[in-house]
C-alpha cells in the first residue's frame, strides 16, 4: 500500500484540500479529504488531477514538428512530407522515436495513449519477419515510457476515393495495407493484449477503406475500441458523396460502425443530420484542435456534438504540441471564435474530456477519476508557476500547461518526479531519434 497526500486534488465533485489517496495493486483503494498526512505518505504539492488520456496520436508525425511550417500548402502537401518520413522508418527507428514521444507526453501528464497505427509493413508493403514488428515497437515504447497504450491497429486498404470508387495504393501507402479487411484482422488477432496494453481497431477513413470492407472491420472490432478519422477535410466529404451518394458519417452508420464503442476523430465538416446521427448513437468524438488548426482543417461543431450526446475526448494527433492541455484550451478557443460566446465548455468539462472521456474512448472506462476502484493515475500540477499563479483551482484546467506538471503516477508507479521523466533528458531522446530521419535532406 502506497499513499499520496495531496495539498489539493480534483475529486469527482471538484477541487478539495488535504486529500489522501491510498493505492493498492495499481488501483485507488481509498480517497479521504480534509485530514492531515500520515507517516510514510508521499506529499504532492499544487493540484493533483486524474491522469490524462491522449485519445489520438500518430507517434511518427512528431518528427515533422518544426519542419513543415514555412512553405505554405495544404493538408495534402503536408501529407507528402509525412509520407516521405514514413518511408524512412523501420522497427528500430520507430521504437526510439515513439519511446521519446511517449515520454514527452508523460511529462505533460498523459498516462494513456491511443496510438492510431497504420505504418505496418516494410518497404513496398513486404511484411517484416514478424508482421506485427512495428506494432511491437510501439508496445515496447509505451512500456519503456511508463504509459498505458491502446494500440488502435488501423485498416488502410485503398489509396483514396474517386468518383468511380477506391483508388490504388501508391508506393508508401503499400506499407499501410494488409490487402483486405480479413487479412488485416488476422494480423491484429495475432497481437496479444498484456498488462497496460489494449488492442483496439481503426478504420483510417472512408478514403482508405472501401465500403464493402467496412462490415468485416466492424465485426472484428466488436468489444474493442474502434476509431475512425471522420470528415477532417471537405475533400473527403465531396469524394464520399461522389462515390457513394452520402456523407462519411452516413456511410459509417449504414455499415454498422457507429455506437458507444466508436470514436470519430476530428468530425469537423458535418451536416446537422451527421451531428444527430453521431449523438444519437452515442459515438464519442475526439477533437484535435492544434492539428486541426495547423492543417487548416476547420473548427468542428463540438458543442453541438456534446449536446447531441457525444462524449468528447482530446488528442495530440500529429503532435504540433506535446501538450494535451493545449488541446483543451484549443477546444474552447475554437468554440469562442466560431460562436461569439465565452464559456462554451466549462473548465470541469475540459478536464472530463482530458481524463475520463479519453480513457473511456480508449477502452479503460475505470480510469480518469480520483475515486476508489479507479486505476491509480495521478498528475500533480504546480499552482505557483508563471502560468497558474493566482488562478482559482476550479479554473486550472483552462490555464495549466504541460510544463506545470511536476509528478505523474501511472498505475501507482511514479513515472515523472520533480518535472523529470524516469528515462532522463526527453529533449535529447527526441533529438537523437529525429535528426537521423532527416540526415539526407
Ligand atoms: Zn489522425
Amino acid at each position: 500500500m502506497t499513499s499520496f497526500w495531496c495539498e489539493r486534488a480534483w475529486l469527482p465533485e471538484g477541487p478539495a484540500a488535504a486529500v489522501r489517496v491510498a493505492i493498492e495493486g495499481g488501483r485507488i483503494a481509498a480517497v479521504t479529504a480534509g485530514g492531515p498526512p500520515q507517516p510514510g505518505d508521499v506529499r504532492l504539492g499544487g493540484l493533483v488531477l486524474p491522469g490524462l488520456a491522449d485519445a489520438h496520436s500518430h507517434a511518427f508525425h512528431r518528427a515533422l514538428r518544426g519542419r513543415t511550417g514555412g512553405a505554405g500548402g495544404t493538408f495534402w502537401t503536408w501529407r507528402e512530407r509525412m509520407y516521405a518520413l514514413a518511408a524512412r522508418l523501420d522497427p528500430d527507428a520507430y521504437l526510439a522515436l515513439a519511446r521519446a514521444i511517449f515520454a514527452e507526453l508523460a511529462l505533460g501528464g498523459v498516462t494513456c495513449v491511443g496510438e492510431f497505427h497504420y505504418l505496418h509493413h516494410g518497404p513496398g508493403g513486404v511484411p517484416y519477419a514478424d508482421p506485427n514488428a512495428m506494432s511491437e515497437a510501439l508496445v515496447q515504447a509505451a512500456a519503456d515510457a511508463g504509459v498505458r497504450l491502446t494500440l488502435l491497429d488501423t485498416a488502410y486498404l485503398a489509396g483514396g476515393l474517386g468518383p468511380d470508387g477506391p483508388a490504388d495504393l501508391d508506393d508508401v501507402q503499400r506499407r499501410f495495407s494488409d490487402g483486405d479487411a480479413d487479412a488485416w484482422a488476422a494480423r491484429v488477432a495475432a497481437l496479444p493484449e498484456r498488462p497496460g496494453l489494449r488492442i483496439g481497431a481503426a478504420v483510417h477513413s472512408v478514403r482508405a477503406v472501401p465500403r464493402e470492407q467496412l462490415p468485416a472491420v466492424a465485426a472484428f472490432a466488436a468489444g474493442r475500441p474502434l476509431h475512425v478519422h471522420l470528415s477532417e477535410q471537405r475533400a473527403e466529404n465531396e469524394a464520399c458523396l461522389a462515390a457513394y451518394g452520402c456523407t462519411p458519417a452516413a456511410l459509417l452508420d449504414a455499415a454498422g460502425l457507429l455506437g458507444p464503442g466508436t470514436t470519430a476523430v476530428h468530425a469537423v465538416h458535418l451536416t446537422a443530420a451527421d451531428v444527430a446521427r453521431l449523438g444519437g448513437s452515442g459515438t464519442a468524438v475526439c477533437a484535435c484542435p492544434t492539428t486541426e488548426a495547423d492543417l487548416a482543417d476547420g473548427i468542428g461543431p463540438f458543442r453541438e456534438l456534446a449536446d447531441a450526446g457525444c462524449p468528447l475526448a482530446l488528442g495530440t494527433d500529429q503532435h504540433v504540441t506535446g501538450d494535451l492541455f493545449a488541446e483543451a484550451r484549443g477546444l474552447e478557443a475554437g468554440e469562442r471564435l466560431r460562436s461569439g460566446e465565452r464559456g462554451r465548455f466549462a473548465p470541469a468539462e475540459l478536464l472530463a474530456a482530458l481524463t475520463e472521456a479519453g480513457h473511456a474512448a480508449l477502452g479503460w472506462p475505470e480510469t480518469g477519476r480520483l475515486a476508489p476502484g479507479a486505476r491509480a493515475d495521478l498528475v500533480a500540477v504546480a499552482l505557483g508557476s508563471p502560468r497558474t499563479a493566482g488562478a482559482r483551482p476550479e479554473e486550472v484546467p483552462a490555464v495549466v500547461s504541460a510544463p506545470d506538471v511536476t509528478t505523474v503516477v501511472v498505475d501507482g508507479r511514479v513515472v515523472v518526479a520533480e518535472g523529470r521523466h524516469a528515462l532522463g533528458d526527453v529533449g535529447e531522446l527526441l533529438r537523437r531519434a529525429i535528426e537521423p530521419l532527416w540526415a539526407e535532406e
